[in-house]
């Protein structure tokens, strides 16, 4: 197999050259990490899970509208992905107190918010990831007002869909963070949708019995981590071997127990 050239190794992927000019491959590691990179385990197989979990995300997301760098999948762990320029900012949208806001705002984990909530974070681990405001992003030139606008609006409107689209498997979407990018054609520019959508950047609760089936169980060592995405995979139809065709859609669970 030809060596192929590594354009960037994060902590859960590795980006490497694509096939065709402004494309890469976005190969899904099994490593976890939390704290900034304190906390580092091998999950077997979480990789495969996060490649399908995430194809179909973008998928669905790509059907509504929204742009994003995804091109096709390639294989059970990588996907063709277009080449952007990351914008240095972790969005994150909060639907449901929980994690840093809950610490911060002496909020008690599980309180629905009064309304979504967006928040910026300035990506850079040497300083863990500051939360910073829309002046500090424009000040500093990480994002126009207009880049910020159509982050917002974008944002919104993947938490809205995806609200619907968890609730529709028995899952409450909590929280998540996503990353966008500069797509250029010519001298036209377009924000796109980048990175990864997966059980690593959401928390995602059960609705019938509030288990958590996210990075959470790893970073609160609750055990489980595998199973909890396999299961988010097998609901929304996507997990490799399970009796329903794959990418046959999500399966409907009862909110209720039984
Ligand atoms: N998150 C992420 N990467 C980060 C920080 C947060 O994917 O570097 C996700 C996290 O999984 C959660 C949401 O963003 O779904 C909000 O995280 P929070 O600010 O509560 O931080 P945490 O409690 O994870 O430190």
């Amino acid at each position: 197999m030809n060596k192929r050239r590594r354009v960037y190794e994060g902590k859960a992927k590795v980006l490497y050259e694509g096939p065709e000019p402004g494309t890469l491959i976005q190969h899904f590691k099994d490593d976890a990490t939390a704290f900034n990179n304190k906390k580092h385990a091998l999950i077997e197989g979480k990789g495969v899970l996060n490649n399908r979990i995430c194809e179909y995300i973008f998928l669905r997301l790509g059907e509504i509208g929204v742009p994003t760098h995804f091109l096709r999948s390639l294989n059970m762990r990588e996907q063709l992905i277009r080449e952007v320029e990351i914008i240095p900012l972790e969005v994150v949208v909060r639907n449901v107190a929980a994690g840093s806001l809950a610490q911060r705002l002496g909020l008690e984990e599980g309180k629905p918010l009064p309304r979504q909530i967006v928040e910026f974070y300035y990506k850079n681990d040497e300083l863990g990831d500051p939360m910073v405001t829309e002046e500090h992003i424009t000040a500093f030139g990480w994002a126009t007002p207009q880049e910020i606008d159509e982050i917002l609006a974008l944002a919104l409107r993947i938490n809205d869909f995806l609200v619907g689209l968890f609730l529709g498997i028995g899952i409450r979407l909590v929280d998540f963070k996503i990353e966008f990018g500069r797509e250029w054609d010519n001298e036209q520019m377009r924000i796109v949708l980048a990175d990864e959508i997966s059980p690593d950047c959401c928390r995602l609760w059960d609705i019938a019995t509030s288990d958590k089936l996210d990075k959470d169980r790893f970073r609160r060592d609750m055990g489980g981590v595998l199973e909890a995405y396999q299961e988010v995979a097998r609901r929304l139809g996507v997990l490799a071997g399970s009796p329903r065709p794959r990418g046959s859609g999500p399966v409907l669970v009862s909110s209720k127990p039984n």
